[in-house]
């Protein structure tokens, strides 16, 4: 199991990504100041770090530094604020492997923090398949049976979101935070909305409605 630092002082985001993490089977440890991060990251106990920059103590860009001053080989993603990504960029000074700007959706992170990984864990993952419905990773294709069927962006990360916890029930607010991220009204119908293109294009046997507790991707034979 993939052992993962997150360094965030936004109780909310860290928590979004811890959680997120978690359940997609890595072991999660969150520190929320700059002098815990680099003291963790240290430890060499971690195969990655997310990293933001405006942490309390020392910021993001000094912990980096240290790290690689000390020849600290870490894969670290760092995140940032939108409006600051190019001052980001110019202050990483080719210390970080990758860099996210807020807010972010948590597929998007995934993807990066699985490609940071070792490479040969990534590669099986390029096809995900439940009951006759399959998704290629890397041509960004679905299939049903023998047919291609074309999917959105946004249908696509739906899908996969389904795929990775097939015959498991997902919340509404668990696939909006997979598909859209923390940023997304809690209230809002786009679930079920995207649900609804899905289920026309894949099959709507495929995605069974489960009452009061969210949807569950179905196997069809
Ligand atoms: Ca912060």
């Amino acid at each position: 199991m993939s052992r993962i630092l997150i360094a965030e002082d936004e109780p909310r985001i860290a928590a979004f990504v811890e959680k997120g993490l978690s359940a997609n089977g890595f072991a999660v440890t969150v520190v929320g100041d700059g002098h815990s991060a680099r003291d963790y990251a240290m430890t060499g106990g971690f195969d990655l770090m997310v990293l933001d920059i405006g942490l309390p103590g020392v910021d993001g860009f000094t912990v980096l530094r240290d790290l690689r001053a000390e020849r600290n080989p870490i894969p670290v993603i760092v995140l940032t604020a939108r409006d600051s990504v190019q001052d980001t960029v110019a202050g990483l000074e080719g210390g970080a492997d990758d860099y996210m700007a807020k807010p972010f959706r948590f597929e998007e992170l995934l993807a990066r923090v699985r490609l940071r990984l070792a490479p040969e864990r990534t590669a099986e993952l390029t096809v995900l398949s439940h009951g006759g419905l399959q998704l290629d990773l890397r041509t960004r294709r679905a299939r049903v049976g023998d047919r291609t069927v074309d999917l959105s962006a946004r249908e696509f990360a739906l899908a996969e979101t389904f795929l990775r916890h097939a015959g498991q029930v997902l919340s509404r607010e668990q696939l909006l935070s997979h598909v859209w991220g923390y940023d997304f009204d809690p209230g809002s119908n786009v679930v079920d909305v995207y649900v609804r293109y899905l289920r026309r294009k894949l099959g709507a046997e495929r995605i069974a409605t489960v009452r009061g507790m969210g949807y569950r991707l179905d196997a069809v034979s």
